[in-house]
């Protein structure tokens, strides 16, 4: 078997439990990681005087592979996020999500098997911005009554919405491909084409000529995005790929989590031409971190997607069968889980979840 050497970035907040717990299952997994361990976040600031330090980046570059914790952004400081800077440094325009029923999970159906494939480098999350009262938010108002674009108050605070053709055929094809190597039968796109003509219509645009090259071998449809979140929580059995621009995925993936058992169970993948980065959906949590309380599944079946990503298909199935285990025997749950599915049980601890998880592999 190969060995791989893997970059973990922990993050803060509850990323430094779920880290922990992530790196002991994978330990107890049969695949063999040697761990690099980098740092980014609020912490570096201090000790680099960047939440972002460069040898992180390099890290990552040196490994092709790594795996992260969650990363506060404090709101308002004018700290820029990490995870998007990440996101664009390293070139990874997609961000993958599978969503997927666990039984005893407490979610609302149990047939979700669905992936959502997720622009990561453009749309409003470019961060390009202009201060309301600022000469370029000025300068834009005017530009945007100069060429009868439209009225923008005087006193906007704007963020530009930037879609480009280039990057919206990666992530349809992204898509599509997918959805080949893995046997889905649909992609569904899902915009607001009807009110953002130069945006989402030209996602939708592009999507459709994408769709083209596949016909025959995958359905395409598309969706309006309130109308998709719609159908997404009265059967979202119909969706089996869905792709978006940046901020509907975003959107799109925590109401897909909600639907199988909430962010403590939903994994993700930041996937590039060159790199790729394992995060769970969720933030870091700092009304829990700390606190022994964070479920770690999120990160532990992240983990799963990068053993996936590296060729190590039985230690990742593996992981999945531990997991879906003891969510099945309903003994050893955390309390996310607990809300959801109503049991009187105590709420498992982070550590006792882990413990029960290795107890499940080793078996
Ligand atoms: P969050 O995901 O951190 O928390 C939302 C809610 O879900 C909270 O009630 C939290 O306790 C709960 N929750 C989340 N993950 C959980 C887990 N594993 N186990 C149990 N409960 C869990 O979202 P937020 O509060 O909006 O964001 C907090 C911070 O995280 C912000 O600074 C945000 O920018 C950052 N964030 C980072 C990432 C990332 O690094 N990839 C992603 C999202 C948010």
């Amino acid at each position: 078997m190969a060995r791989h050497t893997v970059t973990l970035i922990p993050g803060d907040g509850i990323g430094v439990e779920t880290s922990a717990a992530m790196q002991r299952v994978v330990e107890a997994c049969g695949a063999e990681i040697d761990w690099e361990i980098a740092e980014a976040g609020a912490h570096c600031l201090e000790t680099e005087g960047t939440p972002l330090p460069d040898s992180t980046i390099e890290a990552v570059k040196r490994n092709k592979v790594a795996i992260k914790g969650p990363i506060t952004t404090p709101v308002g400081t004018g700290f820029r996020s990490v995870n998007v800077a990440l996101r664009k440094t390293l070139g990874l325009y997609v961000c993958l999500r599978p969503v997927v029923s666990l039984p005893g999970a407490g979610g609302r159906y149990d047939n979700v098997d669905l992936v959502i494939v997720r622009e990561n480098s453009e749309d409003l999350y470019a961060g390009v911005e202009f201060e309301e009262g600022s000469e370029g938010a000025r300068k834009l108002i005017d530009l945007c009554a100069k060429e009868g674009a439209g009225t923008i108050r005087p006193d906007s605070g704007i963020s530009v919405k930037p879609i480009s053709v280039t990057a919206s055929q990666d992530i349809v094809r992204y898509a599509f491909e997918y959805a080949l190597k893995h046997g889905r039968k649909k992609v569904t796109a899902a915009h607001k084409a009807n009110i953002m003509k130069y945006s989402d219509g030209l996602f939708l645009r592009v999507a459709r000529e994408v769709a083209k090259e596949y016909e025959g071998r995958v359905d395409f449809d598309d969706r309006i995005i309130d109308a998709f979140c719609m159908n997404m929580v009265t059967d979202p059995s119909q969706f089996d790929v869905a792709v978006f621009p940046n901020l509907y995925g975003d959107i799109a993936s925590d109401l897909a989590a909600g639907l199988v058992g909430g962010l403590g169970i939903a994994p993700g993948a930041n996937i590039g031409k060159e790199y790729a980065v394992f995060e769970a959906v969720h933030g870091s949590a700092p009304n829990i971190a700390g606190q022994n309380k964070a479920n770690p599944t999120a990160e532990i079946l992240s983990a799963a997607m990068m053993l996936d990503h590296l060729g190590e298909l039985e230690a990742a199935a593996r992981i999945r069968r531990a997991v879906t285990e003891v969510y099945a025997a309903g003994e050893c749950l955390t309390g996310d889980i607990r809300n959801l599915t109503g049991s009187d049980k105590p709420a498992a601890s982070c550590t006792e979840f882990t413990d029960a998880l290795l107890t499940a592999l080793a078996k």
